[in-house]
C-alpha cells in the first residue's frame, strides 16, 4: 500500500502515525504524488480521530521544512488568530522595534471580513512588501523593524489549507496549531507571542477554545526551538474604532501620536508590545513601553518604517478614506450592549475593504468607523456608526444596524485581554 493509504488506516483505526509517515505522506502530496481524494481521507480521518502531540509536531516540522526557512534568533514576531479592526501589528511591533527588540515579520493578504497586514500597510501610498531577502535584513538591522510578504513559506501548508478550506477540515486544533506554528517557525524569528482572538469576529468563539489552541501554539512553537507566549483577547466587538485598511492605519497613527483612541486598543497593543519584551528578557517592559510611547519613539519608529519601505510619510499623517460616508443612527435610546465585530466585519466587506475570494479588489478608503463602544449611553437618533465606501452600501447599513444590540440597563464594559500564558 503507498503511505497515504497506509496513513488512513491508522488514523481511521484511531492510531497514531509516526515521523516518518507523516514525513511521507506531506512530501508526496506537496510534489504532486497524491490525489486530492487520498489526501482529503487523511485529513477528514485526523479531524475525527484528532492527532497527538507528537504527531502534530511532526506535521509542524514537516510543513515548515517545505520550503525555504529563514534565521532571525534575535528578533520578534507576533501572530494573531485574527479578527475586525485587528491593528495590534500596526500598533504593537513600532513600540517593541522603539524599545530596542527587532522585528522581523512576514505577513499575509486577508481573505474574509477584513484585509490582512499587507492590505492595511498597503493602503499607505507608495508602501511596499516585496522585498528582498537582503534588503529585509538589512532593514531589520538598519531600521529595528521589516515587515515582508509571506511569499513561499511552508508551501505544504499552503497545499494542504487549500484542501481543508473545501472539505471541512479547517477547524482542526492540531491542524490549525501544525499550521500557524510551521509557517513562523519558517519565518524564524526567536521570539513569539501569539494574540488568540475569540468572540464572534474570531475563528475561536469560546475563551476554552481559544485558551487550549494558545497552548499548543506556545507548546509548539518550544518545541521548535522558539520562545513563546500568549494572550487571549475579545472579539466580541471590533477593536478599537476603525475597521477597513486606511481608516485602521490612521487609527493606529492617531495611537501612536498620543491622541485620544479607544481604551481596548491600549490594552491590547502594550499588553502585546510588554509580553513580547518580556520574552527577550528586556527589563522593566511595561515601563519601557510606556516611554516608547509618551517620547514619540514608537510614533517615530512607524514612520522610520514606512518610509524605509517606500511609503509617503507626508500622506501617513492624514490618510485619505472614501468620500462616500454614509452615517447609521441608534434607532432607540439606550445603553449598548453589544457592537457585534462579525456584524460590523461583514458591513466592512459589503463596503469593499475585504475580500471575498482570493482576486478581489479591495478598496482601501472603505470600511466603518464606530462611534460609540459597549456601555455608552446613546440617544434616539444619535449616529452610532459611519460607513465608507460606495459598493453594497445598502446592505452595509442594514448589517451594521443589526450588530447595534440597546438595552434600558446600564452595560459594565470589561476588559479586552481575557487571559494569557
Ligand atoms: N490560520 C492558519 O494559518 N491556518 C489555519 O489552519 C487556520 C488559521
Amino acid at each position: 500500500m503507498s503511505a497515504v493509504l497506509d496513513a488512513i488506516e491508522v488514523k481511521k483505526a484511531g492510531g497514531t502515525l509516526d515521523d516518518d509517515a507523516i514525513e511521507a505522506v506531506v512530501s508526496a502530496f506537496t510534489a504532486g504524488d497524491v490525489p486530492d481524494y487520498q489526501m482529503s481521507a487523511l485529513l477528514m480521518a485526523i479531524f475525527l480521530r484528532g492527532m497527538a502531540y507528537d504527531e502534530t509536531l511532526a506535521l509542524t516540522r514537516t510543513m515548515a521544512d517545505s520550503g525555504p526557512r529563514y534565521s532571525f534568533p534575535g528578533c520578534v514576531d507576533k501572530h494573531s488568530t485574527g479578527g475586525v479592526g485587528d491593528k495590534v501589528t500596526l500598533t504593537s511591533m513600532p513600540i517593541v522595534a522603539a524599545c530596542g527588540a527587532p522585528v522581523a515579520k512576514l505577513s499575509g493578504r486577508g481573505l474574509g471580513v477584513t484585509g490582512g497586514t499587507i492590505d492595511k500597510f498597503e493602503a499607505i501610498p507608495g508602501f511596499s512588501m516585496a522585498l528582498s531577502d537582503e534588503q529585509f535584513r538589512r532593514q531589520v538591522d538598519t531600521v529595528g523593524i521589516a515587515i515582508g510578504e509571506a511569499g513561499v513559506l511552508a508551501p505544504a501548508d499552503k497545499a494542504i489549507y487549500a484542501l481543508r478550506d473545501t472539505t471541512g477540515t479547517v477547524d482542526s486544533m492540531p491542524l490549525i496549531g501544525s499550521s500557524i506554528v510551521s509557517k513562523k517557525a519558517a519565518t524564524g524569528a526567536g521570539h513569539l507571542l501569539y494574540d488568540v482572538k475569540r468572540g464572534t469576529g474570531a475563528f475561536m468563539k469560546t475563551t476554552e477554545q481559544a485558551r487550549e489552541l494558545a497552548q499548543l501554539l506556545v507548546r509548539l512553537s518550544e518545541s521548535m526551538g522558539i520562545r513563546a507566549s500568549a494572550l487571549i483577547t475579545d472579539m466580541d466587538a471590533p477593536l478599537g474604532s476603525a475597521v477597513g485598511n486606511a481608516l485602521e492605519v490612521r487609527e493606529s497613527v492617531a495611537f501612536l501620536r498620543g491622541e485620544p483612541t479607544r481604551d481596548d486598543l491600549a490594552e491590547v497593543a502594550c499588553d502585546v508590545a510588554v509580553r513580547l519584551l518580556e520574552l527577550t528578557g528586556a527589563e522593566a517592559p511595561r515601563e519601557a513601553v510606556d516611554r516608547a510611547l509618551g517620547s514619540g519613539a514608537a510614533h517615530d519608529k512607524l514612520t522610520e518604517l514606512v518610509r524605509a519601505q517606500g511609503g509617503d510619510v507626508d500622506r501617513l499623517e492624514d490618510l485619505a478614506v472614501s468620500a462616500h460616508v454614509r452615517e447609521v443612527s441608534a434607532p432607540a435610546g439606550g445603553f449598548v450592549a453589544r457592537f457585534d465585530a462579525l456584524g460590523i466585519g461583514r458591513a466592512s466587506l459589503a463596503l469593499g475593504a475585504g475580500r471575498q475570494r482570493k482576486d478581489d479588489a479591495i478598496d482601501p478608503g472603505a470600511g466603518v468607523e464606530l462611534l460609540v463602544a459597549v456601555g455608552d449611553e446613546v440617544a434616539a437618533g444619535q449616529p452610532v456608526a459611519r460607513l465608507y465606501g460606495e459598493r453594497e452600501v445598502a446592505r452595509a447599513v442594514e448589517l451594521a444596524e443589526g450588530a447595534l444590540e440597546l438595552t434600558p440597563e446600564p452595560v459594565t464594559r470589561s476588559g479586552h485581554v481575557l487571559g494569557s500564558l
